[in-house]
């Protein structure tokens, strides 16, 4: 699932393709890709882009006094298309058809419809529900004072810092790159931070989603790859030696994702081997 930096640069790139371009129809071939019916999608007809942002990981298209709120999930991915997708493309969900004869797609890969879409007032944007709920933007990174207040739940980092109500923007992959970065244990407890960690994770959370952001700036043109070059050097990065103290990066393999961290620099020297053995530690 793409994250911060990921959703970031797709959204200057797309936005510096499609501000100024006007609308000629849309549609939504993903039977419960829109989340909202009234305004319809229709409404969008004849209105001009005029840019990309973006909240958390979801991008907000503003047409005007519309906007379309966009969550990828898992599997979806918004790009711009010179021409019109085949109707018979099974990956598309939302088609935004503009009158220069490009196409705005967010198409979704896998057997499952996730990606989702919501037509609102650009006025309301902030209200909703998935935008209103998020914490505050992991980049840039909050003052340490508000970073400690949101952190300060009885739960683990790992989770926590992936929980986009406590703050938006980092997901499965960034996690474990900050807490390498920040050298805390993913087990730790948010509310166990000492004002230091905190600030050590602050500047972790700067450093490596800020890094990702340059680097992506650096080394994508004006189309966004399928799959992006993402700069990780810990995440699914099992069996290799850690980049700072050569100890061999350990995992945590779990239903859906898989956790990374270096054993000499933040557990202590402990290997957790699996998710019954990690409740156990702290
Ligand atoms: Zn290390």
């Amino acid at each position: 699932m793409p994250e911060l930096p990921e959703v970031e640069i797709a959204a200057r790139r797309i936005g510096a393709a499609v501000a100024g371009a006007r609308v000629e129809s849309s549609l939504a071939p993903g039977m419960v890709t829109m989340k909202t019916f009234a305004p319809p999608l229709d409404a969008l007809t004849a209105t001009t882009i005029e840019g990309v942002g973006r909240r958390g990981k979801m991008f907000v298209v503003g047409f005007g006094e519309l906007s379309l709120l966009i969550h990828l999930m898992s599997a979806g991915r918004l790009q711009v298309w010179d021409k019109r997708a085949s109707l018979r493309d099974k990956a598309s969900r939302l088609l935004v058809r503009l009158e220069d004869g490009r196409e705005l797609r967010l198409r979704e890969f896998g057997t499952q419809q996730r990606a989702w879409a919501k037509v609102l007032p650009s006025g309301e944007v902030d209200a909703d529900e998935a935008v209103a709920t998020l914490g505050p933007e992991a980049w840039p990174a909050p003052p340490a004072e508000e970073l400690a207040t949101v952190l300060g739940q009885p739960r683990h980092l790992h989770p926590l810092l992936r929980d986009q109500r406590t703050i938006a923007g980092i997901g499965r992959s960034w996690v474990d790159e900050v807490l390498w970065t920040a050298r805390l244990s993913p087990f730790k407890k948010g509310a166990e931070l000492e004002r230091e960690e905190v600030q050590r994770l602050r500047e972790a959370i700067q450093e490596r989603l800020g890094a990702a952001l340059e680097h992506y700036e650096e080394v994508i043109g004006d189309t966004v790859p399928d799959k992006l070059p993402m700069p990780l050097l810990v995440h699914r990065r099992s069996g290799e030696p850690c980049p700072r103290c050569a100890t061999k990066i350990e995992a945590i393999h779990f239903k859906d994702y898989v956790l990374c961290y270096c054993p000499q620099e933040q557990t202590g020297g402990r290997v957790l081997k699996d998710r019954r053995l990690s409740r156990l530690l702290k």
